[in-house]
């Protein structure tokens, strides 16, 4: 054990999309090694992954907290109650619980869990799907920095991951969360642009989505502020400064601001 950056044992209760996605990453960023790793879920089809790339599958949520020191929550929010009462037994000081479920509160884990418990709640988004995730996280029980830190290398071998109090993580939700969606929107709007423009569909759509990744990417990498960025590709009375008007005049600004905000609402109605 203790080839990979981390020297702890992960292992995951429910091996579906999310832990496939993280576990995936941790292996081919080398953060932790297959063999440091277990996966549990009653279906077999699902186990059978997780040991095609080799990483022990059991069907015992049990044995998945004796094995492992940092133990990822994957399955959906119906199940984390249960789950962690099932489990609470055999929780020591040595575990960290890290709950990926959705709208799941530190204080319904800690209830789960027991009092004395290291908490991590994360919010993930999708992307993590392609290891590109934006995640947010607040920690809870008994967790401390060096837990936190521990999370940070393990997420951020999947994308980036910020921390933040609890009470932030429904913007969380509304931003990052959500986000996806609202990007999503905007490819497919830059392709319905580019095919009344004349342009084929598929070539509009590689033109969109490739347009995006490289903008997100020069304003994660110049570290420019956006409007920097903005000015540097309007010349004077030129083709972009006249598409941006157009953009001012519709209000897409202020329509992308109240989507965030009415996301952060409704995440804070729900939970
Ligand atoms: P998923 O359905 O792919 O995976 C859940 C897995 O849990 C399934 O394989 C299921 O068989 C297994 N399972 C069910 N009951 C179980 C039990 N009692 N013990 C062990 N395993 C059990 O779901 P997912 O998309 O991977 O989502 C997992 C969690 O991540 C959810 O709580 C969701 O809210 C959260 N999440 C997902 C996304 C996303 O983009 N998919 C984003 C944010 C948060």
């Amino acid at each position: 054990m203790g080839l990979g950056k981390l020297e702890k044992r992960v292992g995951f209760i429910g091996a579906g999309q999310m832990a496939e996605a993280l576990a995936r990453g941790f292996i081919s960023k080398g953060v932790v090694k297959a063999s440091d790793m277990i996966a549990t879920d009653p279906v077999k089809a699902r186990r059978d992954v997780f040991e095609s790339f080799s990483v022990k599958p059991v069907i015992s949520n049990a044995e998945v907290v004796k094995e492992a020191d940092i133990i990822f929550l994957a399955v959906k929010p119906q199940f984390v109650a249960p789950v962690l009462k099932e489990v609470r037994q055999h929780l020591t000081e040595k575990h960290t619980i890290v709950s990926i479920a959705a709208g799941k509160t530190l204080a319904s884990l800690k209830e789960a869990a027991g009092e004395d418990t290291k908490l991590v709640r994360v919010m993930p988004n999708t992307p993590c799907l392609v290891g590109e995730t934006a995640s947010a996280m607040c920690l809870g029980g008994k967790a401390s920095d060096e837990d936190a830190e521990e999370v940070r290398t393990l997420f951020s071998s999947v994308g980036r991951i910020v921390q933040v109090d609890e009470k932030l993580l429904s913007a969380v939700t509304g931003l990052s969360g959500s986000g996806p969606a609202y990007v999503f929107l905007m490819i497919e709007a830059l392709a319905d642009g580019g095919v009344r423009a004349g342009l084929p569909r598929d070539i509009s759509m590689a033109l969109a989505a490739q347009t995006v990744l490289g903008s997100a990417k020069m304003v994660l990498e110049t570290g420019k502020h956006p409007g920097q960025l903005k000015d540097m590709v309007t010349s004077p009375g030129g083709t972009t400064i006249a598409g941006y008007h157009e953009l001012e005049k519709s209000g897409v600004r202020s329509g992308i601001i109240n989507a965030v905000l009415a996301a952060t609402n409704r995440a804070d109605e729900i939970s």
